[in-house]
C-alpha cells in the first residue's frame, strides 16, 4: 500500500478549480473538500469565489494553506475570483432580485471561469463545481477538462430532485403521491418534502435552480455527494443504479472529525463578520455546567416571521435554561422588546457564532436548528441532538432524516396563526426543548448521535467508504488527464 507522502506525490501535479455558489451552506462544505483534496491528497486547488465574496472575507489570506506546514512540499490551495455581475456587492436577492442575480451569475459566471481557465499558470484537469451551477460544466467541456459536479445537499433531497426532474414523482405532488412509487424513497411523507416540491409557489427561482441541477449531469464525469454512504444507504444504494455518484461526505474541518489534517481548525470563509468574538462566546459557554445550554441558530440565510420569532423567545424563555442564539444583524429587530435584556442572566444573542466550536463545547446540551444539512452533519458529528424546526427547501426532508433515520432529534410540530400561516407556538418549542434536554430519550438520541458520528468518521477515515471513492475518483481523473495529455 502507498504512504500517504507517495500518493500525495502523485497527485502533485494535478490542478482542480472548485466553484461553489456563493452563499455560506454551499462554500462551506466546498472549500473543506478542497482543502482535504490539497492536504491530504497532495493535489494543487484553486477556490473560485465571487469577487463581492472575496472582498467581504475578514482574512481571506488564512485560508491559504502554507504549502510547508503539508507533509507534501507541493500541495497548495489558493484562491481566484470569478464575476457574478455585482462585484460590490450590491445584491438583491429577495425572491424579486433573484432571477436577476442568477441570470448575471451565469452569463458573468460563465465568461469570467473562461478567463481564469484561460490565464491558470498551470493546466486545469478537473472543475469540481456546485450542482446549482450546471453552467460551469458547459465552460469545463468548451475546454475539454472534465467536470466534477458536487451536491451540497442530502442524497434523499438529491434523489427526490432527480426524480422530478425524470418524470417519476410528478409535480404538484398531494397526499396521494405518497409513498412515493419509487425504490429507496418509500419511507417519507408530503410533510418531509423539499419546499420545492411539497409548495408549488414557494420560491420559483430557487425551485428551477434545483430541477436544473440535472439537466446536464449524465454529462460529468464525476457525481460527488457530501453525504457518508453508511447513513443514507439505501438511498445512495436506490440512486446509485441510475446515476452513478461517489459519496465523499462529511465535509467537516478535520479537528472535528478525523483530525488528519493539522490546522483544519474551521471552514475559514466567513461571510459574516462576528460582533461578539469567539473567545468572548466560548468563555461564556465556559462558565455553564455540562450539557446546560441550548444553542439556537437559523443558518445563513433564512428569515423567520416577527411572530415566529416572538414564538421562539418565549418558548426559550419559558424553559429557564441557559440559551446562545444566533441572531443574524438583519432579524435582530424582529425580537421581542427588552427581550435580551430581560434574558442576559440566562441567555446570550450575537449575531454569528463559531458553530463547531459551539457544538463542540460540553455546555451544549441541543441544538434548536432550521437543520440545514451542514447544521445537520456537524451537529452529528460532534454529538449533539437536535430539535428540528424546518422552514424551506431542503430542511423538511433534513429533519426527516434526523427524526426518524438516525434518531438524533425531534421535530417540532407546526401550527397556523390568524392568517393561516404556519406558526411554531411557543409551548410547543419549550416541550421539544426539555424532551431534547431532559426527557427520557434524550441520552439515548445523544447515544445514537455518537454511534453515527463513529460511522462518519470511519468513512472518512484511512479506507473508510468516502476516502475510497475520493481515491476512486483522483485515480480515474489521473487516467483521464494522461489520455488528454497524449492526445
Ligand atoms: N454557521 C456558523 N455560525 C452561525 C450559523 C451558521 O458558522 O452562527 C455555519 C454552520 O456551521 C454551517 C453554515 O454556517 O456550516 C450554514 O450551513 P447550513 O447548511 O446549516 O445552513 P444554510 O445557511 O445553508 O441555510
Amino acid at each position: 500500500m502507498e504512504s500517504e507522502e507517495d500518493e500525495q506525490r502523485n497527485y502533485a501535479h494535478h490542478h482542480v478549480m472548485v466553484v461553489p455558489y456563493p452563499a455560506q451552506g454551499h462554500i462551506n462544505p466546498m472549500l473543506n473538500f478542497s482543502k482535504r483534496l490539497a492536504k491530504s491528497y497532495g493535489l494543487e486547488v484553486t477556490f473560485a469565489t465571487t469577487v463581492s465574496i472575496y472582498n467581504s472575507m475578514n482574512n481571506p489570506d488564512d485560508i491559504i494553506l502554507d504549502p510547508s506546514s503539508s507533509s507534501s512540499s507541493s500541495s497548495v490551495l489558493q484562491l481566484a475570483t470569478i464575476s457574478d455581475g455585482f462585484d460590490q456587492g450590491d445584491v438583491d436577492l429577495a425572491e424579486s432580485g433573484l432571477a436577476l442575480y442568477h441570470q448575471r451569475l451565469e452569463s458573468e459566471g460563465s465568461k469570467t471561469l473562461a478567463e481564469l481557465i484561460r490565464n491558470s499558470p498551470h493546466p486545469i484537469d478537473c472543475i469540481i463545481y456546485d450542482a446549482f451551477l450546471p453552467w460551469a460544466l458547459d465552460v469545463a467541456k468548451a475546454f475539454g477538462i472534465p467536470g466534477a459536479v458536487f451536491f451540497t445537499q442530502a442524497c434523499t433531497v438529491n434523489y427526490l430532485f432527480y426524480c422530478v426532474h425524470h418524470g417519476l414523482l410528478k409535480l404538484p405532488v398531494s397526499p396521494s403521491s405518497f409513498p412515493i412509487a419509487v425504490d429507496g424513497l418509500q419511507w417519507l411523507h408530503l410533510l418531509d418534502m423539499p419546499s420545492y416540491i411539497s409548495t408549488e409557489d414557494s420560491y420559483p427561482v430557487y425551485r428551477q435552480m434545483l430541477l436544473n441541477e440535472f439537466r446536464n449531469v449524465h454529462e460529468a464525469d464525476f457525481v460527488l455527494f457530501n453525504t457518508v454512504y453508511e447513513l443514507e444507504k439505501e438511498m445512495v444504494d436506490s440512486m446509485s443504479k441510475v446515476c452513478p455518484l461517489l459519496t465523499i461526505g462529511p465535509t467537516i474541518p478535520s479537528l472535528y472529525s478525523d483530525k488528519r489534517i493539522k490546522g483544519d481548525n474551521d471552514y475559514g470563509m466567513n461571510m459574516f463578520k462576528l460582533e461578539h468574538s469567539s473567545d468572548c462566546i466560548i468563555n461564556w459557554l465556559n462558565t455553564k455546567p455540562p450539557r446546560s445550554v441550548v444553542y439556537v441558530s437559523f443558518g445563513s440565510w433564512i428569515s423567520l416571521s416577527t411572530n415566529q420569532m416572538e414564538e421562539l423567545a418565549l418558548g426559550l424563555k419559558a424553559t429557564k435554561l441557559n440559551f446562545l442564539w444566533t441572531v443574524r444583524s438583519s432579524e435582530v429587530s424582529k425580537l421581542p422588546r427588552k427581550f435580551a435584556e430581560e434574558t442576559s442572566e440566562k441567555g446570550l444573542i450575537v449575531n454569528w457564532s463559531p458553530q463547531l466550536e459551539v457544538l463542540a463545547n460540553e455546555a451544549v446540551g441541543c441544538f434548536v436548528t432550521h437543520c440545514g444539512w451542514n447544521s445537520t452533519l456537524e451537529a452529528l458529528m460532534l454529538g449533539v441532538p437536535m430539535v428540528g424546526m424546518p422552514q424551506a427547501t431542503d430542511q423538511p426532508t433534513d429533519a426527516k432524516i434526523i427524526e426518524d433515520l438516525w434518531k438524533i432529534g425531534v421535530r417540532v410540530k407546526v401550527d397556523h396563526d390568524d392568517h393561516e400561516e404556519i406558526i411554531v407556538r411557543r409551548q410547543e418549542i419549550e416541550f421539544c426543548i426539555r424532551e431534547v434536554m431532559e426527557g427520557d430519550t434524550a441520552m439515548q438520541m445523544r447515544m445514537n448521535a455518537k454511534k453515527l458520528a463513529d460511522v462518519a468518521l470511519q468513512a472518512i477515515g484511512d479506507g473508510g467508504s468516502s476516502d475510497i471513492n475520493i481515491r476512486d475518483f483522483l485515480s480515474k481523473l489521473q487516467l483521464l488527464t494522461k489520455s488528454r495529455n497524449h492526445i
